[in-house]
């Protein structure tokens, strides 16, 4: 039983399925309708951490793998990402980026100023450079979520539109009160992982992002500011980064935000033109785009920035895959592999120690009541 049906519950349910299980999707919403719709689609390899860089990088490679069989209104397009460097000190940072992804396998470009400008000639003067990891893509995210669970349908899973109330010590209690029983249960809800499971130290982080008309050829490719390690991946409440995308519509997506402690996903007018704002500081003729629509979603962020997958250490039938914060649309495929892997009893294909979620759970009858932070 997997309980949710965002990108990850779906990608695991295709992967289980494919290994000849028996399974069954719990989701009370619409499939991928969670942060799945909301998030930006941008599948990214990111060397915040080698845990991280490792997960992301076989994701990126797996999602390389479907691309022949992919369908057309997921809207894959091997974009590249071109991280900007505005002054010498985060062009430090591009050289430093380039030497880790080379020695781990991950071709990338330096760009000089004079090629970040040829490359993207909407950037302002005056940038320092760039790196170009060519291999990174962008997907239209709830239509590959449908995906997934369309093939794990093919492959005889079942989608039932239930809402599960409870985790029992064998399987799930429904709204309607039905139980079902089964020999694992995938805990897949996203950010509402903590209504049942409040040891684990999932917080919800708030992001905005705008999408405009249609403006083909205006932006080529992913550009993210390199500051954005700096917001992304600190731990300050509220963060904007200059973060943009071309959506193959030829709309433009503009990104991001990040705040910590902020349950109302109501617009914010003030972090929107904050953000808006320093994506004008890179690209000043975004003034002159129309913005048709924003929205907003929520991340569900751990401390130390990596998802929770792998069974919870107190109950071997109760798996998490959850956590996964800005880049769970990337990691569903590496998420639904180790999954898979692990329940099969097969060895994985990566190192799974670092995302299990024994890291937060060390007693393994630990009392739902108690908090870690
Ligand atoms: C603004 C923003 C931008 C982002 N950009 C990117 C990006 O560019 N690249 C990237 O890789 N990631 C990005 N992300 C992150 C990405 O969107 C998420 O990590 C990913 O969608 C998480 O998928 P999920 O399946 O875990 O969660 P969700 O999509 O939230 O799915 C969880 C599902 O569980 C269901 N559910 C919850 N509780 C229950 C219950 N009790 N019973 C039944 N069903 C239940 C929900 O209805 C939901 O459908 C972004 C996120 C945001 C907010």
């Amino acid at each position: 039983v997997i309980v949710g049906a965002g990108i990850v519950g779906a990608a695991c349910a295709a992967a289980l399925t494919g290994a000849k299980l028996t399974v069954t999707v719990l989701e009370s919403g619409t499939v991928g309708g969670g942060a799945t719709a909301a998030g930006m689609g941008h599948i990214v390899v990111m060397d915040d951490n080698e845990p991280e860089f490792a997960l992301t990088k076989l994701s990126r490679d797996l999602w390389d793998a479907l691309v022949p069989s992919l369908p057309g209104n997921v809207e894959y397009e091997r974009r590249g990402t071109l991280w900007i460097a505005a002054d010498e000190e985060e062009f430090a940072a591009v050289r430093f980026k380039h030497a880790y992804y080379a020695a781990r396998g991950v071709r990338t470009e330096i760009l000089d100023s004079g090629a970040l400008h040829s490359a993207e000639p909407g950037l302002r003067a005056g940038l320092a450079g760039g790196l170009l990891v060519g291999g990174d893509a962008v997907i239209y995210s709830p239509c590959a979520a449908l995906w997934f669970l369309r093939q794990a349908q093919a492959g005889g899973a079942s989608l039932l539109n239930a809402e599960v109330l409870e985790f029992t010590a064998d399987g799930v209690r429904l709204a309607d009160g039905a139980s079902i029983s089964a020999g694992h249960v995938i805990c897949a809800a996203g950010a509402e992982t903590v209504r049942f499971f409040p040891e684990i130290p999932i917080r919800p982080r708030k992001g905005h992002l705008a999408i405009t008309s249609r403006y083909p050829g205006f932006v080529h490719h992913q550009l993210v500011e390199l500051g954005y390690l700096k917001s992304a991946h600190g731990v300050s409440n509220e963060s904007v980064a200059f973060n943009i995308q071309p959506r193959a519509t030829g709309q433009v997506l503009i990104g991001s935000s990040r705040q910590f402690d902020v349950t109302s996903p109501s617009i914010d007018a003030r972090i929107l033109r904050r953000m808006l704002r320093r994506s004008l500081e890179y690209m000043p003729g975004l003034a002159s785009l129309s913005v048709i629509r924003t929205w907003t979603g929520f991340r569900a962020a751990t401390p130390d920035k990596l998802p929770v997958i792998g069974p919870h250490p107190g109950n071997p039938r109760l798996w998490f895959a959850t956590g996964h914060e800005g880049l769970g649309i990337t990691t569903s495929t590496g998420t639904a592999r180790l999954v898979a892997a692990g329940i099969a009893g097969h060895a994985p294909a990566i190192p799974a120690e670092p995302y299990l979620p024994a890291r937060f759970l060390e007693k393994p009858h630990a009392p739902a009541h108690h908090h870690q932070d």
